[in-house]
């Protein structure tokens, strides 16, 4: 164990009063992914602690959604960085706070986003400053705060990327699984919006005359439904239809909501023309449908997190936990910097469980191990 590591492990490790304190501070703010007052009231918090250890935030402006905060502890060579990421959005609405904020129960902590991933903003925070108070390493440690990731980062997207062209390693602190494993491989994933327009017509008095874009809509679900192959990870699911106006009019218009997994980049670039193709056909004559997507994440393939992965499996060996890597079909962040080839890993947050749901928790004496084994992989980066 190299000093630096040493110092790190032990700044960190009488931390988890202090750690739990943030967590409770950083929860107890909405911060719906629509609320960008909200975002960036966690954002000025985030920027008042690493402040007051003098470390520099950049704050990077957004219109419609929180602003994205670079912070950066700098190296003692010109090297390229060392990446955390964490996004400060939650999927909870603006009043959830008042009506269900921190609470605590035994070694358990709870409220919205406390584990997705308001305890995964902590220990990114906690391991830049445990960085810093040892004086820094060779090469700079970046951590970059995102404000819309549970709505596919829309304007995150173009900082993440251009944050991870120039790192030598990506840390994604979404949370750890209820396993206590990390995550080494997750499915890329996108959602798109099917129109279909039609022909309207008395089905009494006219029927011929109408083209049924509900007809039209439902044949297509079956081709695109029929593109599943659980062997090769390929998921389709339309999970929302509307259409038609009323029992006795042929349907003029329909609509649908297509959710779409994949695990390989490979795989994305041949199914979305095939897709595309489905919904173009022109399945009822005197219809016609087109397709937009409405948001898209990468996969993170286990290619690129092997590296990472067995640099913090040592780096939790030192610091005492076993762990593992596992493979998840959620999408997040880390797919968008694995697909640029930069090794990547994921779900190195503190542990916790039933994420988006009401009873969404945090194991609190994770805190400071999970924080220790991440800030000590980033020490060991040659
Ligand atoms: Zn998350």
């Amino acid at each position: 164990m190299s000093d630096i590591t040493g110092a790190v492990l032990s700044w960190l490790a009488p931390r988890a009063g202090e750690m739990e304190a943030l967590l409770r501070r950083l929860v107890d703010i909405d911060s719906n992914s629509f609320d960008k007052a909200g975002t960036d009231a966690v954002g000025d918090a985030i920027i008042e602690v690493l402040a007051a250890d003098g470390i520099a935030v950049e704050r990077i402006r957004k219109q419609g959604f929180g602003d994205v905060l670079r912070a950066e502890v700098p190296g003692k060579q010109a090297n390229s960085y060392a990446l955390m990421m964490g996004h400060r959005d939650t999927v909870f609405k603006k009043g959830t706070v008042a009506t269900r904020g921190y609470s605590r129960d035994g070694n358990l902590a709870f409220g919205p986003g406390v584990c997705d991933m308001k305890a995964g903003l902590v220990a990114n925070i906690f391991a830049l400053c445990a960085i810093k108070a040892a004086g820094g390493l060779s090469f700079p440690v970046v951590a970059l705060f995102t404000a819309d990731e549970e709505i596919g980062s829309p304007t995150g997207r173009a900082e993440i990327e251009t944050a991870a062209r120039g790192a030598r390693a990506v840390f994604n602190s979404e949370p750890g699984r209820v396993s206590g494993n990390v995550v080494t491989g997750r499915k890329g994933g996108g959602s798109f919006h099917i129109t279909v327009k039609g022909r309207a017509a008395h089905s009494g008095v006219n029927h011929k005359d109408g083209a049924s874009a509900i007809e039209a809509l439902a044949r297509k679900i079956v081709r695109l439904h029929a593109l599943t192959n659980y062997d090769t990870g390929i998921t389709t699911n339309v999970g929302v239809i509307k259409g038609g106006n009323t029992h006795n009019t042929v349907a003029p218009w329909a609509e649908a909501e297509l959710d779409l997994r994949f695990v390989t980049l490979e795989q994305h670039a041949r199914i979305v023309p095939e897709i595309e193709k489905i919904v173009r056909a022109e399945d009822v004559p005197g219809t016609s449908a087109d397709i937009k997507p409405v948001a898209m994440f990468l996969p993170l393939e286990l290619k690129h997190s092997e590296a990472l992965f067995a640099l913090y499996k040592d780096a939790a060996a030192r610091v005492g936990f076993t762990v593992d890597g596992e493979f998840t079909g959620g999408c997040a962040d880390s797919g968008f910097t694995a697909a640029l080839g930069v090794p990547t890993l994921c779900g190195l947050g503190p542990v916790g469980g039933k994420a988006h749901t009401d009873e969404e928790f945090c194991r609190l004496d994770t805190l400071v191990p999970r924080t220790q084994a991440l800030a000590a992989t980033i020490c060991t980066l040659t």
